[in-house]
């Protein structure tokens, strides 16, 4: 009954948002946050109300990547008030943990209780789109929240170029399937690099890994992103990368990789 009630709670909630998507990866460190977070604000930056929710619980890594570490919610014991930036709202388990390592020692029904508070107890609103930052892989975590989240647009899978993580995406492929999550497409991140002196691409890793699978599994291929350092330097100063490399050629990628899930 607690159950039924909980997955209530959360179709209110959802119900008010138009369009939901899940950002997932098979492995953990392939930019997932990173493209969760620019795609998020991409879609406020072209006037749609956006919710960004981080539930990775073991490596919240979305109020440092918005200048919003160390920030903590006022609650009613209830509900949580997301912190709102312009039209973008975020909510993240950061916000609600004092201690980072804290979520690293709980166990599976603490885990539980947490992510479904996230999903049924923030105040949204009313919302053009959720971007839903899932924790890593294809465990239990990951799975729970794909289930408890009704009708969403679907899943985009973030992965690096290399054969090994490619084993991952499939992985990851497979888990969208089984639970009837349409799969928005792929994005390749760290794949080349552009020497900032000559302009030289460097595959640093060989590319065309998610590309490849893209085609193999006949879904869409939604872009790759180069390795470029303003992108990691823009995460760790909580400066988003689109808003304040708004005129680089990295940033035009980004936009190009949001445009089939604006259309
Ligand atoms: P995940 O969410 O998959 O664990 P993150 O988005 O947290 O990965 O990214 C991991 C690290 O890599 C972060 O420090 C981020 O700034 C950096 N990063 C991600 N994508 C790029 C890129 N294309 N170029 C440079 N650094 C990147």
């Amino acid at each position: 009954k607690k159950q039924q009630e909980d997955k209530a709670k959360i179709n209110r909630r959802m119900s008010r948002i138009r369009h939901k998507v899940i950002v997932l990866s098979g492995k953990g460190g392939v930019g997932k946050s990173t493209v969760a977070v620019n795609l998020a604000v991409s879609l406020a930056q072209s006037g749609r109300s956006v919710g960004l929710l981080d539930v990775d619980i073991h490596g919240p890594s979305i109020p440092i990547m918005l200048g919003l570490d160390g920030v903590s919610l006022s609650s009613n014991g209830k509900t949580f008030e997301p912190i709102s930036i312009g039209n973008l709202k975020a909510m993240s388990i950061g916000f609600l943990i004092q201690n980072e390592d804290e979520a690293l020692i709980w166990r599976g029904p603490m885990k539980m209780g947490v992510i479904k508070q996230l999903l049924g107890d923030v105040e949204w609103g009313e919302l053009d789109y959720l971007i839903i930052d899932n924790p890593p892989g294809t465990g239990d975590e990951p799975l729970s929240i794909c289930q408890l989240i009704e009708n969403p647009d679907g899943a985009i899978i973030v992965t690096t170029p290399q054969r090994v993580a490619a084993i991952d995406v499939r992985k990851a492929l497979t888990f969208c399937r089984e639970l009837k999550l349409p799969i928005l497409g792929i994005v390749e991140n760290m794949s080349g690099f552009s020497c900032p002196k000559c302009g030289e691409v460097v595959e640093i890793f060989p590319s065309g890994g998610g590309r490849k699978i893209a085609v193999d599994f006949n879904v869409p291929f939604l872009g790759s992103l180069p390795i470029d350092p303003a992108i990691g330097i823009a995460c760790d100063a909580g400066t988003p990368f689109v808003q304040h490399y708004e005129q680089t050629e990295t940033a035009g990628k980004f936009k190009d990789i949001i445009a089939p899930i604006l259309a």
